[in-house]
């Protein structure tokens, strides 16, 4: 990882926006930016100076792990951040919008009534959006794990299994293989359940001639996984069946589609497009995707609303769907990476039709 390139971007944003220091709290940016992974810290970065700033819980790690021009302890977070940027004259300062109020609070209490404060929506993130060969790497591995927990997982998914043993077992695979975290909530949606796009794995058994949707993910060395398999409980209706070959090929489109240089918004519309021409786009109302890499769901978004311009090294889902209610549905997830010629799909677990209970 490259810290010296990382901070020359933070610098840069610094001056892009006219501000004195960054105040960085949140896990995701200390660890991008100053190499630390613990949960309690502070990192200021000036024009010319970094400092990193935690408890004495964290001093020995810090000592180990941060890559910043100082280090001190402190016993009264916001005090310790108000005496450093007091003693340097300085009164202009971005910090993370996502922090939580009564830390901002606090804060600014402790600061001067005339200091400025700028909070940070995206900037930080769009400084993360082309991830670097170490931290594609971390993900490939995220991604490896996921296959091995769905492959360790697959003989207890039959008629009769508990949506939430399913969530179970693949957390417990992923971790008992290396992964430091689950990436989030599982969905695994079955039925009727599945036009639920977010139906976190509940107390329903499997049922026989029914779609499961299941999507998982893993957090490996603070680098995410995050894929959706759709899977048959032996034969299903024909509708059902319809909707899993639309989907699938909206998702084939989707990735085919991606290369450097094409606007976002226009991968999401090859999706959408497909989807509607076939008569369902009325139950495909998520954007097809978003990023992953610190965080499991970051910038770019892949959706109508889009900004972005594909680059290589951006790294993000597509993740098409179709919900009917009381029905059942249908969602097929990979992360890909923008590459010099196209994109590679980073997920490893197929995603071409699946009956479980023949193969
Ligand atoms: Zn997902
Ligand atoms: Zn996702």
């Amino acid at each position: 990882m490259n810290f010296d390139v990382r901070r020359q971007k933070a610098q840069k944003l610094l001056s892009n926006l006219g501000l004195d220091a960054l105040i960085l709290c949140q896990g995701e940016n200390l660890r991008y930016f100053c190499n630390f992974t613990g949960t309690d810290g502070v990192f200021i970065l000036t024009a010319d100076q970094t400092v990193f700033l935690t408890d004495s819980r964290y001093t020995t790690q810090a000592g180990q792990q941060v890559i910043a021009d100082d280090i001190q302890e402190y016993k009264v977070k916001a005090d310790a951040v108000a005496k450093y940027l007091g003693g340097q004259s300085l009164s202009k300062f971005g910090f993370e919008a996502s922090i939580a109020f009564a830390m901002f609070e606090d804060l600014r209490n402790s600061g001067q009534p005339s200091w400025h404060w700028h909070a940070l929506r995206d900037e930080l993130e769009k400084i993360r959006l082309i991830k670097d060969d170490q931290e594609t790497d971390l993900i490939r591995r995220a991604a490896r794990l996921n296959k091995k927990a769905l492959e360790d997982v697959l003989p207890i998914i039959q008629p009769g299994a508990i949506e939430r043993d399913i969530a179970l077992a693949l957390e417990f695979s992923l971790k008992k293989n290396g992964a430091e975290e689950k990436a989030f909530d599982f969905i695994v949606a079955s039925g009727p359940r599945g036009a639920l796009p977010h139906g976190i794995a509940s107390n329903r058994a499997l049922l026989h001639s029914e779609l499961v949707t299941i999507d998982f993910g893993c957090c490996f060395h603070g680098y995410h996984s995050d894929e959706t398999v759709t899977l048959a409980v032996g034969l299903i209706e024909d509708e059902l069946r319809k909707i899993f070959d639309i989907v699938l090929e909206a998702h084939d489109r989707a990735i085919q589609t991606v290369s450097p240089g094409i606007p976002l918004i226009d991968i999401d519309r090859v999706a959408r497009d497909y989807i509607e021409s076939a008569g369902y786009g009325v139950y495909f109302g998520h954007g097809l995707g978003h990023g992953v890499g610190l965080d499991v769901h970051e910038a770019p978004t892949v959706s109508p609303r889009s900004k972005t311009v594909a680059e290589p090294g951006m790294v993000f889902t597509i993740e098409p769907g179709i919900y009917l209610p009381n029905i059942g549905g249908v969602r097929i997830e990979d992360m890909v990476i923008v590459t010099e010629e196209g994109c590679q799909v980073l997920t490893l677990i197929p995603k071409t039709f699946r009956n479980i209970l023949v193969n």
